[in-house]
């Protein structure tokens, strides 16, 4: 398939594609998600061929505007509305009950939908072209990592998708935090750089009431959660301090290294990346991990943040990518 790459000021051409029942890729703050109209189900059905991902994990759907909310949501419970006001736009997704009329495939047969508004500016100026919800899950090959910016994208979507939208390098990194509310308490379903404290605080609530434990048995609230996410092809080892390397077999391998701050030293031929705090080690984890593999590392060391902050939610991310 001919993709067609589009600048950031051709939106109106890509939002085209769209409207026509075309797959396009676009940048968000998140990371990049690959797009098709919420109401065409053959569209739909398209993104989970392109990215090979299994039909029983629903599609996040993405709006700008109120109009486009009401067409994919019904009426949004009292705290979905609160979080929806303190967050929206922004890297949140809620699960709310689904409109009638949005096709089952989009939420794999669920009551509910995922729905996010995004902040970013071009992200928004697409939606509004596009006229009409756009169903967009992160723009990669199901179980590796999702692009975050262009150069990823394409690697990832070329000669799969009809068009890919060029933004900036996306602002966050990493997969919103998904909020669900099965038996209609809040739960964090995916955690992302909206964090548990800064939700709970908007509930009046304890962030520990948001932790979502899955139950063993029956369908999974969330059906993503059990896939296989994140992995590069190189393997992936966590690691808290340099002490941790000393019982590995690093023979033959070329090594990556993922770290935060200034304190650990790392051997002469390993390739390093380091980053001034976890808010910058989130943002660049997936394109690291691209980067890594461009080079041909075979062996990716990454420091594991404590839980808590935007810890969580890349100790999340680290814990998939390593196989845990
Ligand atoms: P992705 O867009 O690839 O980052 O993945 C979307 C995530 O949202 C998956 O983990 C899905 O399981 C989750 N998701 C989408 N729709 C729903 C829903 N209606 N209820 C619960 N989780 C959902
Ligand atoms: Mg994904």
């Amino acid at each position: 398939m001919k993709t067609q790459l589009f600048a950031a000021e051709q939106v109106k051409e890509a939002a085209a594609l769209i409207k026509k029942g075309g797959l396009v890729v676009f940048p968000t703050e998140t990371v990049y998600g690959l797009g098709a109209s919420a109401f065409n189900p053959g569209a739909c059905a398209r993104i989970f061929s392109a990215k090979g991902r299994p039909s029983d994990n629903p599609l996040i759907v993405h709006v700008a505007r109120e109009d486009q909310l009401a067409e994919v949501a019904g009426p949004l419970s009292p705290q979905a509305k609160a979080l929806k006001e303190a967050f929206w736009p922004g890297p949140l997704s809620l699960i709310v009950p689904k409109n009638p009329q949005l096709p089952e495939i989009v939420t794999a047969g669920l009551a509910t939908v995922a729905v996010r508004w995004p902040s970013n500016p071009l992200a928004q100026a697409f939606l509004n072209e596009c006229g009409v919800a756009v169903a967009a899950p992160s723009a990669n090959v199901s179980g590796a990592p999702s692009p975050t910016n262009f150069e990823m994208a394409k690697s990832a979507m070329l000669g799969r998708v009809d068009g890919i939208l060029m933004g900036e390098e996306c602002e966050e990194g990493l997969e919103s935090t998904i909020v669900g509310f099965p038996d209609g308490q809040a739960k964090i379903l995916r955690p992302g750089s909206i964090t548990a404290d800064q939700i709970a605080l908007v509930l009046g609530c304890d962030p520990a009431s948001l932790i979502y434990l899955a139950p063993n048995e029956g369908r999974p609230v969330s059906p993503g959660l059990k896939y296989t996410h994140y992995k590069p092809n190189a393997e992936v080892r966590l690691f808290r301090s340099a002490e941790d390397w000393a019982g590995l077999s690093l023979e033959g391998h070329k090594v990556g290294v993922l770290l935060v701050g200034s304190s650990v030293p790392t051997p002469p031929d390993w390739d390093v990346a380091r980053f001034e705090d976890w808010k910058a080690y989130g943002k660049a984890l997936y394109s690291s991990f691209f980067e890594f593999d461009r080079i041909g590392c075979t062996l990716i060391l990454a420091q594991l943040p404590e839980a808590g902050g935007i810890g969580t939610a890349i100790a999340n991310r680290l814990g998939k990518a390593a196989g845990h």
